[in-house]
This record gives C-alpha cells, sequence and structure tokens, in this order.
C-alpha cells in the first residue's frame, strides 16, 4: 500500500493538478499551536503560586516519614514479641525450629555459631536463619521390607533355571526340524536361497536401506574386498502413525523419501547430474551401470522369499499392523516410490536382517572361523543359521546353487512356541500378549527383544506401585526417602502409558552399582518422570529391571544354543571356534548380556562349560546394512551381462515417456524473458518521467 501510493505521488509530481487532504498542513500546524500555547501558560509563575507550591511539598513529605518511622516501629515490636518467647523453650530448637521444623529423626546437630541478634538493637530487623544440620541425612528403613517382599514376590516369577534352559533346548530343536519338514509351524525356518557366505574379497559400492521396528537406516557400502568395508549412513525413527495404517503406500513413501535425502546429502554430484540428465531429457537412454545404485533392502519382518528382489510380506510383527500389505511383494511397493521421486536407484536385493548380520560378520573375519548363525536382539529378535540342504525335508521352490550342499535359513524364532509347550508366561507377560496387536503370536520375542522388555518392566512396577503394602515411589512421609523429601510420579509419567517405558533405561540401571544408584535415579527422573525416587525405590526398580533383562538373555541362549547343536560342530575336533554375529541395541548396549548368555549355553548338557567356551558371540556392528550391501553384489554377480541396465533403461524410458516434458533448467523460459523486458521499460519511464 505504501509503495504504491509513493509512487503514485511520483507520478504525479511534475504536473500536480490535484493535491490530497494528507498534504495540507493545516491540522499539523494547528495541533503544535495548542502545545505551545499551554506550555506559555506554565512558564510564566506567580509568585504566590510558588510559594503554595513549595508549602504543599514540604507537607507531603512530612507526612509521609510520619507513616514510614510509625509503621517500622510496629514491625520491631512484633519481631521482637515472637524472639523472647521461642528461646524461653530450648536455644539449639529454637533457633532451628523458627524456620524449618526438624523431623524428629534426624539428628538435631551440634550447635552452631551463627551471630545472635541482640533483641534490645531496635535496628535489628532482620536475624540470619539458622543453617541445616552438617551431618547427612540417612534413609530410614521403615517400611522397606515390605518393598523387599515385594520386589522378590515379582522377581521370582522371572526365574529361569538351568533345567529351565535346558528343556527349551530340545523343545527348540523339535521346532526348528518341524519346521524344516513342513509350511505352518511355529519355526518357520524359510529357506532364503543364499547358498555361501563372503570371503571377505568382494568389493563395490552399494546402497543399503534398513527397515527395523524402530529405526530406518539408508546406507552407501563401500566394500574394500579385504574384510574392511566404508559406511556412511542416516537414520531416522519410523514415524508411529505409519506403523499402524490402512495401507502401506505412506510407509514406502517416507522410506523412499528418506532415500532421496541421503542422496542429495552423501552422493550429491551423482544425484544432481542424474536430475540434470532427467530434467534435460537429453541421452534418455545413456546410463552407465555407474550411475544407478544397486540397493539391498533389509526388510526385518517374516517374508516368503521369491527371487532375490522379490518377497511377499507373510505377516507383521513389532507393532506394525497394516493389512494391506500382507501378501505382497514388498521390493515392488519400494521400488514404486522409488520410481515416483525418479532416483537412480534399483532394489537389487530383498535380505532379512539375520541374513545381513551373518554375511557381514563372514565378509569381516578374517580367521579361517565363519559364522554360522547371525542373530539379532533389537526391537525384535530373529536368527538365521547355514543348514545343510539334506535337512531341509520341505520343498525348495525354484532353482539355487547345489555345489555348497548347504543354504542359509531364516528362523524366524519370535514365533518360537506360540503354542505354549514350554514357555511359561508372568501375569505381566500374559497382560503385554493380550493388550498387544497380535496377540497369541510371536510369543519368544515378546519375552526377549527390546521392544517387549521395557513394556513388561512397566506393567510389573505397576503392579508393585498399585500394591497398598508395597511403598514403591511413594513415600510415607519425608522420612523414608533418603533426600528427606517425598517421590512424586508425574500424570504424564511413561509408566501410565503403553510402551511408555523404553527398556534403554534397563541397560542404565544394571550399569549403576553406585552405593546411591544415582545415575539410575537421575534416569528415573529424566525419561519416566518419576521426581525423587528413594534408595529403595531405585533398588526395586533395579532388580526387577535385572531380573527380566536376565530371562531375555538365558531365553536368548535357547536359541543359540539350540542351533549351535543343530550344527554339529560341537565335537568336531577342526572346529576349535563357533562363531556367530550379533547385532541389535539390545545386546549392543545392555551390560553383560552376552555374558549372561554364556553362563546359560554352559548349562546346556550338550554344550558344558568345554563347549561354551568353543562359542564365540561378537557383534556385527550395522550387520544388516552391510549384510544388505554383499546380497545386492551376489545379485549382480547373477545378473547374465547387460541384463541389469537392459532392465534398467526399459524401467526410466517408461517413466520418462510418461511424464509431461520438463524443460531444461538452464534454458531461459520466454514467457519470463518477455515479462522482464516489460519491467525494465516500465522501470526506466517511471525515472524519465521523475527526471523531467
Ligand atoms: P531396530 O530393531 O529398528 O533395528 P535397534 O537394534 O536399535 O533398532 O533396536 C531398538 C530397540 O532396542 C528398541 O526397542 C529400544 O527400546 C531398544 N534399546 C535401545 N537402546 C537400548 C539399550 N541401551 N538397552 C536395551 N534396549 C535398548
Ligand atoms: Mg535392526
Amino acid at each position: 500500500m505504501l509503495e504504491e501510493s509513493g509512487i503514485a505521488a511520483a507520478v504525479r509530481l511534475p504536473g500536480q493538478t490535484k493535491s490530497s487532504p494528507e498534504a495540507q498542513p493545516k491540522p499539523v500546524a494547528s495541533s503544535s499551536t495548542a502545545f505551545r500555547t499551554s506550555r506559555n501558560r506554565w512558564s510564566s509563575p506567580s509568585p504566590l503560586r510558588s510559594f503554595l507550591s513549595a508549602a504543599a511539598l514540604v507537607l507531603v513529605v512530612a507526612l509521609v516519614q510520619l507513616i514510614l518511622h510509625d509503621a517500622k516501629l510496629q514491625r520491631l515490636q512484633v519481631l521482637r514479641s515472637h524472639l523472647i518467647h521461642s528461646s524461653s523453650s530450648s536455644s539449639v530448637s529454637s533457633r532451628s525450629s523458627f524456620f524449618f521444623p526438624l523431623h524428629p529423626h534426624f539428628p538435631p546437630g551440634p550447635p552452631i555459631a551463627s551471630p545472635v541478634a541482640h533483641f534490645d538493637d531496635p535496628d535489628a530487623v532482620c536475624l540470619n536463619p539458622a543453617s541445616f544440620p552438617s551431618t547427612q541425612p540417612t534413609s530410614i528403613p521403615l517400611t522397606t521390607m515390605a518393598l523387599a517382599d515385594d520386589t522378590k514376590r515379582v522377581v521370582d516369577q522371572f526365574e529361569f533355571t538351568d533345567a529351565d534352559v535346558n528343556a527349551h533346548v530340545q523343545e527348540f530343536l523339535k521346532q526348528m526340524n518341524e519346521g524344516l519338514a513342513k509350511d505352518g509351524t511355529s519355526l518357520s525356518q524359510i529357506p532364503t536361497y543364499v547358498t555361501a557366505v563372503p570371503n571377505g574379497t568382494e568389493k563395490g559400492l552399494y546402497l543399503a536401506v534398513d527397515l527395523g521396528g524402530t529405526n530406518f537406516r539408508v546406507c552407501s557400502i563401500m566394500l574394500n574386498g579385504d574384510h574392511t568395508f566404508n559406511l556412511t549412513y542416516n537414520k531416522v525413527a519410523i514415524p508411529k502413525e505409519l506403523m499402524v495404517a490402512k495401507t502401506s503406500e505412506e510407509l514406502f513413501a517416507f522410506l523412499a523419501k528418506q532415500i532421496e535425502l541421503f542422496l542429495r546429502e552423501h552422493h550429491a554430484d551423482r544425484f544432481e547430474s542424474h536430475v540434470h540428465r532427467r530434467h534435460t531429457g537429453s541421452d534418455r537412454r545413456g546410463y552407465t551401470e555407474e550411475q544407478i545404485f544397486r540397493l539391498g533392502f533389509t526388510f526385518s519382518f517374516p517374508v516368503q522369499q521369491l527371487g532375490i528382489n522379490k518377497g511377499k510380506l507373510m505377516r507383521w510383527t513389532k507393532g506394525f499392523d497394516i493389512p494391506d500389505t500382507v501378501g505382497k511383494d514388498v521390493c515392488a511397493l519400494l521400488q514404486n516410490e522409488i520410481d515416483k521421486l525418479h532416483l537412480p536407484v534399483k532394489v537389487a536385493a530383498l535380505v532379512n536382517d539375520t541374513v545381513g548380520t551373518l554375511m557381514a560378520r563372514s565378509y569381516t573375519s578374517s580367521g579361517k572361523h565363519r559364522s554360522i548363525l547371525g542373530a539379532i536382539f533389537g526391537t525384535g529378535t530373529n536368527g538365521a543359521y547355514i543348514e545343510k540342504v539334506e535337512n531341509i525335508k520341505k520343498k525348495i521352490e525354484g532353482e539355487y546353487d547345489t555345489s555348497t550342499g548347504e543354504m542359509v535359513i531364516n528362523t524366524e524364532w519370535g514365533s518360537f512356541d506360540n503354542q505354549g509347550n514350554v514357555l511359561h508366561s508372568t501375569p505381566w507377560d500374559k497382560q503385554l500378549d493380550r493388550e498387544s496387536v497380535n496377540p497369541g503370536f510371536q510369543m519368544f520375542e515378546k519375552c526377549v527383544s527390546g521392544m517387549f522388555l521395557g513394556e513388561i518392566l512397566r506393567l510389573a512396577t505397576l503392579d508393585m506401585m498399585k500394591s497398598p503394602e508395597s511403598t514403591l515411589f511413594k513415600d510415607t512421609n519425608s522420612s523414608t526417602n533418603d533426600w528427606a523429601t517425598t517421590t512424586n510420579v508425574a500424570a504424564h509419567s511413561g509408566l501410565h502409558r503403553q510402551w511408555g517405558l523404553d527398556s534403554a533405561i534397563m541397560s542404565v540401571a544394571a550399569a549403576d552399582n553406585t552405593p546411591e544408584l544415582s545415575t539410575l535415579r537421575q534416569e528415573l527422573e529424566n525419561t519416566l518422570h518419576i521426581y525423587n525416587p528413594s534408595l529403595e525405590d531405585a533398588q526395586a526398580f533395579k532388580s526387577v529391571a535385572a531380573a527380566v533383562g536376565r530371562r531375555a538373555a538365558r531365553l536368548s541362549a535357547v536359541a543359540i544354543g539350540a542351533i549351535v547343536i543343530q550344527s554339529g560342530k560341537l565335537n568336531d575336533p577342526k572346529e576349535d571356534i563357533i562363531d556367530i554375529g550379533v547385532d541389535g541395541s539390545l545386546v549392543e548396549h545392555y551390560p553383560f548380556f552376552r555374558d549372561m548368555i554364556h553362563e546359560a549355553l554352559a548349562a546346556v548338557t550338550e554344550i558344558g562349560t568345554q563347549g561354551a567356551d568353543k562359542i564365540r558371540i561378537g557383534v556385527a556392528k550395522d550387520g544388516s546394512g552391510v549384510g544388505a550391501a554383499l546380497i545386492a553384489l551376489v545379485a549382480a554377480k547373477m545378473e547374465k551381462p547387460g541384463d541389469f541396465m537392459r532392465e534398467m533403461r526399459k524401467d526410466i524410458k517408461r517413466q520418462l515417456d510418461s511424464l509431461p516434458a520438463v524443460a531444461d533448467d538452464s534454458r531461459i523460459n520466454p514467457a519470463v524473458a518477455i515479462g522482464g523486458v516489460i519491467g525494465l521499460a516500465a522501470i526506466a519511464a517511471l525515472w524519465w518521467n521523475k527526471k523531467r
């Protein structure tokens, strides 16, 4: 508006035939005249008026002083009578209790040589309050017996004895072999068509994406061919609203978008040249193999593999529930969204994270011992191991390389013993299952993995809090809390919400062995909004968390132990090490998780201490990403010369033809050019007019 009127005024200036009302100086002049008049009246006072004003001022000041003095006298009187009354009972307690009533259990502390007020001094208006007793307050175990009993009641229910370990191993072996014999059993035992593992000499640059249960990772991996690799990655949390939906379109669109962002950030040169090529429409079929990324897709859910880059989703797990995706090819769903963004990416291989971990561990281990098992203990749990083809009794559809006599089998052990032959559930396991999106399924996973451990702990903790005998996170008063205050659980605490307790706090609880458990207590405040938990509260929480974590580790040993026995390597004198690759935040971060597994393995009759010593469990960090790259490489090797590019060019041509032609960014749009010329001419005319 202002600019418009400014231009209008400028245009009118030369021949000004019309004047606007705002241009008239009259109203401004009249207001300044009024101001001058009033100032003149006050600038020439008469002598009588000056005298009266001064007298009034003196009167007001005297009055105010009188009032203030009176108020001060009154305050002093009140203070004096209060202090004289207090000092007449006991000198020490009177000094302390004047401001801070002491709890009877706290020692009163030595007399304190603080400046004492002289009550006769009329200027004494503020006394120095007594300081706190110098001895440290200690927690008074009034109610802890009840809490200790209640904690034991809960902890005992997570007991998993050596006998339990053995019984579960036998059942696991039985269900493994059932799964190798037929479909539709609790352990799916899915053939992966991977018949060999890498030896560390593989080379090349590959893209990999990993859809876990909590996070989505996009990475590019340069395999150096000497057991080493260089990995660049981005990681984002999967938005909860995409996990439970009617269709998976938004989920896969989100994944494709993350791939685009990754390429822009880390492979800008290759990405930009692709964009430029696409926009100019030049050389449509001029792609070379170097310009297209082959991508390994790690998809950590049960899939029926139909080919190296083709697989139908069997069911969702880990809290995902998107009904329309079950039975669909997840590679095609991802490729579709990648194509919508016109990215130079081809989904070349579909990999389960367990298979990826096994591949990565084999690639990086430089010794003669190849891994026999890749296992995941993250949001979910699962394992893939090398099986003799002769043991796979059910039909393996399609072609595969028979030269090694072996094939990697994806066990899908998360659903071990869904039928409940041996697994026994605590009330909190049962409640978790009832309230989950897949009751009755993934029963082993629900006792073992990161997504569920926190929830079990939450339900057990809530149960203890509700029990009238237990004092967990409840203080009778500040004397029962070693911080001399009372605990408060915020209404919005995760304790009150399903999945509101992340199992990461269990690692903090297990790692904190300080006498005051100060780190754990800080974590309870920070993550669960439980303010001022007492030492006893933290001890109880730590005990229950440890029981849940220990049972998970011993159950993990059941799966690992059964596969070690199945491998037949325990009694092979040539095999002095049985290597196992693991990945996932739980096994990586939970203190002593692997040690607890080892301890339970030694308790298995067929393994014993000697057998357990042969078993080496090593973390294959980022195993699923590296493994996906390795499978993409395997896929590349399987292609007949020219296959990949022929298919790729066909896809790209189809997409480009279906697009409306987009002009090259570098060419000048004629409409913009004409607009620019007219604009310039208008400015020149204005300037010329003004000058004249
Ligand atoms: P994903 O399963 O998506 O590949 P992760 O392997 O990182 O991802 O596992 C994430 C799971 O691990 C979450 O359920 C989380 O609660 C759990 N978790 C993360 N950190 C820890 C930790 N320090 N201790 C125990 N569990 C953890
Ligand atoms: Mg993972």
